[in-house]
């Protein structure tokens, strides 16, 4: 029971959301930031009545002024966040020559400056307490490069580079910054894809060495690994939860 504060971001639903409650269930304070003010407090509330402490904030994390506020409030609530995880992101499907320029900057805001702006706001707390966790969840088309989701990959890939540079820089604070990159997670990100005709499960499995589709606790789990202390000694990774899709 390690008694943090922990801030989620996008964690109302999916790999998030499974985050929270087991960052919740190891002890942690759990502050949800979700666009989606009402998931986000219903996701908290779920977290409570399992007993855990957990706050729902509805918090647009491509607008930094709402970044500052909701953190300004995270720490009257919950206390200084040392713990911050960058999840929330959105896919946008579109092949290269039809990316428009507002579709590309709306893409490196929801997925890249986001996690600039959540790191920039919460790095002092954490310098200030001479420890800190970052995880930044990317993905694995990092590793692969996806046609038609230029702007998506992108961005994610932007995310890998800010993790490298933050560890260089805060490690001697205390500071590890890490990013998981997922691959084929049953969230409802997926499904969507499924539902659009993108993605077809059956053989998105045949493709996965262990077989099956990944969970969101299977990301939870590595996330609850990387902000404990017996990770204290990895920084600047890239820590694949993909089935073996990627090596
Ligand atoms: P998800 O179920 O759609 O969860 C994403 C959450 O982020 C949703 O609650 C969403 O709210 C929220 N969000 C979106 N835009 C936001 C914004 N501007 N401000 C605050 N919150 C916002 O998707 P997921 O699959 O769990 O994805 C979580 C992360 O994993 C994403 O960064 C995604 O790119 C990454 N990832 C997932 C997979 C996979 O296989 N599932 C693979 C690679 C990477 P709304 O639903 O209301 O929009």
């Amino acid at each position: 029971m390690s008694g943090r504060t922990a801030i989620v971001t996008g964690g109302a639903s999916g790999i998030g959301g499974a985050i929270s409650r087991r960052l919740a269930t190891d002890g942690n304070l759990v502050a949800i930031l979700d666009i989606n003010r009402a998931a986000a407090e219903s996701a908290a509330d779920e977290i409570v009545q399992a007993g855990g402490k957990a706050i729902g904030l509805g918090v647009d994390v491509t607008d930094r002024a709402q970044i500052e506020s909701g953190i300004e409030a995270v720490r009257a609530e919950l206390g200084r966040p040392t713990i911050l995880v960058n999840c929330a992101g959105a896919t946008l499907a579109c092949g290269f020559l039809d990316i428009t320029r507002d579709a590309w900057q709306a893409a490196l805001a929801v997925n890249l400056t986001s996690a600039f702006d959540c790191c920039q706001v919460v790095i002092p707390d954490m310098v200030a307490e001479g420890w800190g966790r970052i995880v930044n969840i990317s993905s694995s088309s990092v590793h692969s490069g996806s046609a038609g989701l230029g702007a998506y990959v992108t961005s994610k890939s932007g995310v890998v580079g800010l993790t490298k540079v933050l560890a260089l820089e805060f490690g001697k604070h205390g500071i590890t910054v890490n990013s998981i990159p997922p691959g084929f997670i049953d969230t409802p990100m997926l499904r969507k894809t499924v539902d659009a005709g993108m993605v077809d499960v059956d053989t998105q499995i045949g493709r996965t060495p262990v077989g099956r589709i990944g969970q969101p606790e299977d990301v939870a789990a590595t996330t609850a690994f990387l902000v404990g202390d017996e990770a204290g000694y990895i920084t600047g990774q890239l820590i694949g939860v993909n089935g073996g899709r990627n090596t």
